[in-house]
């Protein structure tokens, strides 16, 4: 007898078996689990990689970033959007936003973040 690993049930196998679950109900189960969790993880690398490309823009393209003022962002930020649709498919703001910052706060924030990372010495 060996126990199932998704649902605990107790089930019969042949000594030898590797068997983990009890039947393909629990195996596929686990199996959406780990494809659910591989493509979260995916969506994790990607918003990682964005935030690292918008720090190395504002870096590259520090005087720009320092001088546009919080109301001429959309077109400052254009180039940098524009790549960042054409590297990663992503082109909503929002969701740039929430890569970078955590959670969605606009473009002003984004644009702030940006100019903190200007600020910087490293800059
Ligand atoms: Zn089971």
């Amino acid at each position: 007898m060996k126990t199932c690993l998704e649902c605990g049930r107790p089930f019969d196998v042949i000594i030898t078996s590797h068997k983990k679950f009890c039947g393909r109900t629990c195996s596929g189960k686990v199996a959406i689990k780990l494809a659910t969790n591989s493509s979260v993880n995916k969506r994790k690398q990607v918003h990682k990689k964005i935030k690292e490309y918008i720090i190395q823009w504002a870096k590259d393209n520090k005087e720009l970033v320092l001088g546009t003022p919080y109301n001429k962002i959309k077109t400052t930020i254009r180039p940098l959007t524009d790549d960042i649709e054409r590297q990663y498919g992503i082109k909503d703001i929002r969701v740039i936003s929430k890569a970078v910052l955590g959670e969605d706060l606009g473009r002003k924030e984004l644009l702030r973040f940006m100019k903190g990372i200007c600020d910087e010495k490293l800059c």
